[in-house]
């Protein structure tokens, strides 16, 4: 891209040198900067409507995987009602008055996404209701409130049941819900470009490229399974324990799954040993976590054949932080028949762990793998 717009830029300097009074000869219409102001306001709420509809689909789609694998996240582990919720500060500046536009969103935290059949849609909650208070408690409000309000529910482990009220068009009202467990990894999309996904420990993350490559709700699944692995098996903690160097791993880059397109974070990740076994075992007990979620193992390992297809340098080499697309391949393929045969001999659906390791469920170690 880089090369192609020098070459642009260089045939224009060009013909400047040769021909200063050089320009061009057709007579345009061009538009009002009025005009353009409406329409950047338009292109900019066409565009926030897709942003709001993908992240709500990974929501809906990845919302299983959190709820059927409680016991895998151990004290990162938090009550569910079924709800997410945004306000103006958690859409990007060019977004602010499209937000305002299409979702009247503003300093109030309002609800962003209500799950299919959970506690909230039982009890009638709606996109868009802003929430004011829990349990006689005032929501969190203004700059920062979502991060606020995840610390709360982060730490809300005992009472499952929530007075919530809101305010609908004016109206306010109460709703009673009973939440349940799930592991409060919140899903996140980031609207960078790169076929991508990561986890830091406390968030998972998906890109939007990674969403345009991504062809089935099965593979969108196995990809956020396979984050859950990171943050479940403590990879975050583990590798800040083999950085060698002092470089702090801030979050687990999966940066095009084995392509050299690394940003700088990813690089020094990249560099950090057991970097390769990690994504094996999030591969691994990824795949558990999506069968367990209800979702099909069967042919989840394509995602790889098209992965490469995609990208062929993973075909033929290792990156240094993950494995090639073949292995990735088979390896999952393997797991599938692995998880089939607990199906059939009625076992559980659990991964299997080293002999003299066990799921420890401590704050510091978040359900890592203690080996
Ligand atoms: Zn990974």
């Amino acid at each position: 891209m880089k090369q192609s717009l020098f070459a642009v830029f260089s045939i224009i300097i060009c013909s400047f040198l040769l021909s200063a009074c050089a320009a061009p000869q057709t007579m345009r219409p061009h538009g009002t900067n009025a005009e353009i102001m409406a329409e950047q306001i338009k292109q900019s709420e066409v565009a926030l409507k897709r942003l709001v509809n993908d992240s709500r689909h990974v929501q809906k789609i990845g919302h299983p995987i959190l709820a059927k694998n409680t016991n895998f996240c151990g004290e990162d582990v938090a009550i569910d009602y079924g709800f997410s919720i945004w306000n103006i500060y958690d859409v990007g500046v060019n977004y602010k008055i499209a937000a305002d536009n299409i979702y009247s969103l503003g300093e109030n935290l309002q609800v962003f996404q209500v799950i299919p059949n959970s506690p909230a849609a039982k009890a009638g909650l709606k996109r868009g209701d802003k929430v004011k208070s829990v349990n006689g408690t005032p929501f969190p409000y203004g700059k920062g409130a979502s991060k606020k309000y995840h610390k709360i529910i982060r730490n809300k482990k005992e009472n499952k049941k929530a007075s919530i009220v809101i305010n609908r068009q004016g109206i306010e009202k109460t709703v009673n819900l009973t939440g349940k467990e799930i592991c409060h990894y919140p899903l996140m999309v980031t609207e960078s470009d790169v076929v991508n996904a990561y986890a830091d420990g406390d968030y998972i993350y998906i890109t939007r490229g990674m969403l345009r490559f991504i062809d089935t709700d099965q593979e969108l699944a196995l990809v956020i399974a396979h984050e859950l692995g990171h943050n479940a098996m403590g990879h975050i903690k583990k590798m800040k324990q083999n950085a060698v160097t002092g470089a702090i791993a801030g979050a687990i880059l999966d940066a095009a799954l084995g392509t050299s397109g690394f940003s700088n974070m990813g690089s020094d990740i990249g560099r950090m040993s057991h970097s390769i076994g990690f994504e094996q075992e999030a591969d691994y007990a990824g795949m558990y976590f999506l069968k367990r979620a209800g979702y099909s193992t069967n042919g989840a390992a394509n995602f790889w054949r098209r992965m490469a297809a995609n990208n062929s340098s993973s075909i033929n080499r290792r990156s240094s932080s993950h494995p090639s697309s073949p292995e990735r391949f088979v390896d999952i393929n393997k797991t599938h028949d692995e998880i089939m045969a607990k199906v059939k001999a009625g076992k559980a659906l659990e991964p299997e762990l080293k002999p003299k390791t066990e799921f420890v469920k401590t704050n510091k170690n978040r359900g890592a793998l203690n080996d």
